[in-house]
């Protein structure tokens, strides 16, 4: 579910869908001045190893060191890699760092959801460091991570907070991998890590406390196509972090050019927000349905390299109320999605403030939920998690942002 945008006093950023610049300039650590390794592809390591000089022929080593010890253990600093020489420990440890980015606020609900504020390290002097929620759900037999693929989104679906919002840029591949790793550490989730004792988190045989990922928090990540790409090698590569590729979501608004490369090129599961089954209304929730229409969309899906029964794309289809939630409209959506494989996820509309819909009465999503049910979609209703932390998407924002103008307003009164 997508968020808030982060305050932006202050500070710097790039405007549109352009790509922030790649590269380890952007995950330095301003303190020390050290680029961070931490979410590096394996041709990224390469090259950090051979800016300070590591031999050729010992590049292919050291990679698979360093991957599994940032990957696989988790590790913090240098000095715990203890297979890794004494010496090319000191020269990693001069040159480079493993800065993580920040979790500067968390909540926690009781049904488990965790919410938490992450401020990236900072481009340059200037930038306070860009903040994205990340959202942590826990259930019996899985425990799904939802992050973010860019700051804001400079699309505006009208029911979407983050959609309100205006400066953009995308999160670089290490700021997504990131979350992944600094949420594994806030569970305890890594060689040596004491999970928290509050924590609902699956448990038993083979149980992994993240053991999915969704890209449904900030932005749009098929206008990032390349670092959401890149990101999901890393979150699913077999030596490091080891999430299956098919437990990784990819959902979309409908950027209907970069359907087939997300198949062809990435092997994640594909998520489509769907929401309307007419175009008129569709092209008013999802504005970006006026460049790409329903009709589009649906070939886009049939022709899904990849997609089987075993294998569906999931249709979100978030409830409104008085506005796409009508029997009509359920039965029109079976009718859509023929020939399609597909699942739906019938999403409660979480309102924020100034919002122009209501979500539907639990009543109607029944209904509508039925329809789809007997038309074979198992499960479809999503059920709401973290209300009490969330009411609204962004609330954690929010919040922090509001006390921190009240913590300026009291030192100011003083
Ligand atoms: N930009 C991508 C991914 C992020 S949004 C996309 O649109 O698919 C993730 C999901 O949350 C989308 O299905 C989006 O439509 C839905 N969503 C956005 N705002 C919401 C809200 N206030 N309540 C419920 N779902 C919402
Ligand atoms: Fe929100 Fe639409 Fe952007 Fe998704 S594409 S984050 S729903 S504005």
């Amino acid at each position: 579910m997508p968020f808030a945008f982060p305050d932006i006093e202050g500070r710097r950023m790039t405007l549109a869908v352009e790509a922030a610049p790649q590269g380890m300039a952007e995950n330095i650590d301003l303190n020390t001045k050290k680029p961070s390794l931490l979410g590096l592809t394996r041709a990224g390591l390469a090259e950090a190893l051979r800016a300070i000089d590591t031999p050729e022929r010992e590049i292919r080593m050291r990679v698979a060191q360093l991957w599994h010890w940032i990957y696989f253990q988790g590790a913090q600093n240098f000095d715990v890699m203890l297979n890794v020489s004494k010496v090319m420990r000191q020269k990693l440890a001069e040159n480079y760092s493993l800065t993580r980015p920040q979790v500067v606020e968390e909540q926690v609900s009781v049904d488990g959801t965790r919410k938490w504020l992450i401020r990236m390290a900072p481009v340059d002097a200037l930038d306070k460091g860009a903040e994205v929620e990340c959202v942590y759900i826990p259930e019996s037999d899985r425990g799904t991570l939802c992050v973010s693929s860019q700051v804001g989104c400079t699309l505006n679906c009208t029911f979407c907070h983050t959609g309100t919002q205006k400066l953009v840029r995308n999160l670089t591949t290490q700021e997504i991998v990131a979350q992944l790793v600094v949420a594994r550490e806030m569970l305890g989730d890594f060689p040596g890590l004491t999970p928290p004792d509050n924590g609902l988190i699956p448990s038993g045989e083979g149980a992994r406390a993240v053991s999915n990922i969704v890209f449904m928090g900030m932005g749009e990540p098929l206008y990032n196509f390349e670092n959401v790409r890149d990101a999901v090698e890393i979150l699913s590569d077999g030596d490091g972090l080891s999430l299956s590729k098919r437990r990784i979501t990819v959902s979309t608004s409908g950027v209907v050019p970069e359907i087939e490369r997300l198949g062809l090129e990435s092997g994640a599961a594909l998520a489509i927000s769907l929401h309307a089954v007419r175009d008129e209304l569709r092209n008013k929730l999802v504005p970006l349905n006026k460049k790409y229409p329903i009709q589009e969309l649906m070939q886009a899906c049939r022709d899904y390299p990849g997609a089987s029964n075993a294998r569906r794309i999931t249709f979100e289809y978030v409830m409104l109320k008085g506005v796409n939630d009508s029997p009509a409209e359920a039965r029109e959506l079976v009718r859509l999605l023929k020939g399609v494989p597909a699942k739906i996820n019938l999403i409660p509309f979480n309102p924020w403030p100034g919002a122009p819909y209501e979500c539907s009465d639990w009543e109607t999503i029944e209904k509508f939920s039925d329809i789809v049910f007997n038309a074979g979609y198992a499960s479809p209703v999503r059920t709401p998690r973290g209300r009490d932390i969330l009411a609204a998407c962004g609330q954690l924002k929010s919040e922090t942002e509001k006390l921190r103008a009240r913590a300026r307003l009291a030192a100011e009164l003083e």
